[in-house]
């Protein structure tokens, strides 16, 4: 029962990359999660083993042929989940959605390159676009990684008590308050005092008071929608 992530790229060299380190490649080695690279390169039909070709109607560029593409799609028809293509125009990736996405068995992650991938292909396999931010990558690679990180490190047994999740930014709908360590003074500047002296729930209150502070003045359409939030849970 293992979240399997499937990736259709040109350059399956890119993985597992970074996931390979740390409790992403821990958890991968353990076998939490697995992850399978097509190289859409290999469902190519001609002897050059051409992927993509000119716009049509003109312009620069080139765009993924949506035959090769839907080969290297029906080939994991198998597999369950959704099947996600990597899109700037796509839906903002958010904590929601990365939750969604791990209650999933998995998923087939497409990475465009070039101008993108024929639309053809992505509707006709009924595909949810999703966007990783507002900015143009050179391709999939990197958002499906992103993705898959934020994915994995909620699955179950990958994050051990210590490194929980509960307090975090946007799983509370708040930013995180700000962290701190020893040594108390470093120098010459103090961190709150309140967080040396063991009381447990005023802790907690000056936390959550600094949660509330930084998520106003650094986010302030987060303070908005946590303030909606707030008054419609206290009217139920
Ligand atoms: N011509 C496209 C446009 O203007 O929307 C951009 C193509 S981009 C250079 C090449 C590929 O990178 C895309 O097909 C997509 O798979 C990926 N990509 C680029 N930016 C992305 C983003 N913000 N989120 C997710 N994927 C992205």
């Amino acid at each position: 029962t293992k979240w399997q992530a499937t990736i259709l790229t040109l350059f399956p060299d890119m993985f597992p990359g970074p996931l390979g380190h740390s409790l992403a490649g821990k958890s991968l080695n353990e076998g939490i999660w697995g992850l399978k690279t097509l190289d859409i390169r290999d469902f190519a039909r001609d002897k050059h083993r051409t992927v993509d070709d000119t716009p049509l109607g003109g312009g620069l560029g080139m765009v993924l042929k949506p035959d090769v593409v839907d080969a290297a799609l029906q080939a994991v028809a198998a597999t369950a989940g959704p099947r996600i293509y990597l899109s700037p125009r796509g839906k903002m990736l958010d904590q929601a959605m990365v939750r969604d996405l791990a209650a999933q068995p998995g998923a087939v992650f497409l990475c465009g390159r070039y101008e993108g991938v024929d639309q053809r292909v992505i509707d006709a396999h009924a595909m949810q676009e999703v966007s990783i931010g507002d900015y143009i990558l050179s391709g999939g690679e990197v958002a499906a990684l992103t993705v898959i990180d934020a994915v994995v490190r909620l699955l179950p047994g990958v994050m051990g008590k210590a490194e929980g999740h509960h307090d975090e930014s946007f799983e509370t709908g708040l930013l995180e308050h700000s962290h701190f360590t020893q040594p108390r003074v470093w120098n010459g500047i103090e961190a709150p005092e309140i967080l040396g002296s063991g009381h447990h729930r005023r802790i907690a209150e000056w936390r959550l008071a600094e949660a509330k502070k930084e998520t106003q003045t650094r986010r302030p359409d987060l303070w908005k929608r946590y303030l909606e939030l707030q008054s419609k849970s206290s009217k139920e």
